[in-house]
């Protein structure tokens, strides 16, 4: 049975070429004509939502839209294996770009976009890691099948403060990495240190050099931010070292030579959280539910309401975002 429920949600509306976020009332019979609802009680703050609520058509086309490229709640209305009181994760497709999203308290998904909740997960703690999380998992988990190693060397993370990469320091920490924070943030360094990061260094220690290659000193990285630090960060891989690149806050163009790949061996690995198969998405949330777990990311997470929503979202587009943020519905 088809339900008509009113419910708030956090709308981004285009007027006179600007982007305004805010609070209003909708109604479920206004979501698309997917299989499943799902009532929402958490999402987590992403770049691209920032980009979405900025109006970047690259990821959101038409206004007035609901960002939230991340979900978690109970199912409502069921399809397929999927029945009413399950707790789910939707996460990527089009959740949140043009699909209405998480920052809503309803979504209607296609029921392959749902994934089951990890048993010892409830859905804030599940929001805690959200897209970021399960990205930095998957970067992860990239460099470990390309076998990099703790005893290869020291592995670098960019952009170590923002949600990919503070999940990304733990994790490679507590996996036993020694892992070197590329950070902006000067005050950040403590935190990044808790995370497990031996030594937080400052953007210009991937300053731009002309040589092609540089002294190969990291055995892999997890590039969070693309651009001429990815670039630079290629010339200092030691052979056959990966380094795993998911994001473009400092740059889409990449400038490399074939020198690193063909000299060195190194590899450069793609990460996509968005469009994979649900099953890769669940083995990575079968593991940071389990011996993955992050315990001082989920223990600092920051948690905000709607009307918080538009700050936290300028922050990321500044560069001054840090650490992972969670959306609670009921606030
Ligand atoms: P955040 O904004 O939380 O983190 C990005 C961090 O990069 C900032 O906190 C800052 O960290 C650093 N940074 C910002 N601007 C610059 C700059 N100009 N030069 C160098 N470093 C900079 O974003 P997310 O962690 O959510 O996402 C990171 C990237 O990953 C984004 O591009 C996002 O789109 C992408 N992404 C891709 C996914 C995929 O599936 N491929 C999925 C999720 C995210 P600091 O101050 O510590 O240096």
């Amino acid at each position: 049975m088809t339900q008509n429920l009113d419910y708030q949600a956090w709308r981004v509306h285009e007027q006179d070429g600007k982007f305004i976020g805010m609070v209003e009332t909708c109604n479920t019979a206004d979501l698309p004509a997917n299989d499943v609802l799902v009532k929402v009680s958490h999402s987590s703050l992403n770049y691209k939502d920032a980009l979405s609520a900025s109006g970047n058509k690259g990821v959101t086309r038409n206004f007035p839209h609901t960002p939230g490229i991340d979900a978690a709640g109970e199912v409502v209305e069921g399809a397929g294996a999927l029945s009413a009181g399950q707790q789910v994760i939707v996460t990527g497709y089009d959740l949140g770009m043009n699909t209405p999203g998480g920052f809503g308290e309803y979504i209607r998904v296609p029921a392959d976009w749902c994934i089951a909740m990890p048993e010892v997960w409830n859905p804030h703690k599940a929001m805690v890691y959200g897209t970021a999380g399960l990205t930095a998992g998957l970067g992860v988990s990239k460099l470990l099948r390309m076998k990099v190693k703790p005893e290869h060397g020291k592995v670098v993370v960019t952009g170590a403060s923002g949600s990919v990469g503070t999940v990304a320091v733990e994790l490679l920490a507590r996996l036993g990495f020694e892992v070197i924070a590329v950070s902006g943030k000067p005050d950040q360094a403590g935190e990044l240190k808790t995370l497990g990061a031996s030594e937080v260094v400052g953007r210009d220690f991937l300053a731009e050099e002309k040589k092609p290659m540089l002294k190969p000193e990291f055995a892999g990285a997890v590039d969070t931010v693309g651009g001429a630090v990815l670039s630079e960060l290629l010339k200092r891989i030691k052979p056959g070292g990966s380094v795993s690149c998911c994001g473009l806050v400092a740059g889409v163009e990449v400038q490399t030579s074939v020198l690193p790949f063909i000299l060195r061996g190194v590899n450069l690995l793609g990460v996509d959280s968005v469009e994979i198969p649900p099953e890769e998405k669940q083995s990575v949330w079968d593991k940071l539910s389990g011996a993955w777990a992050c315990g001082h990311t989920e223990s600092s997470a920051r948690t905000i309401g709607k009307e918080e929503l538009d700050s936290a979202l300028k922050a990321f587009l500044d560069g001054n975002s840090h650490g992972k943020i969670v959306l609670d519905h009921s606030l």
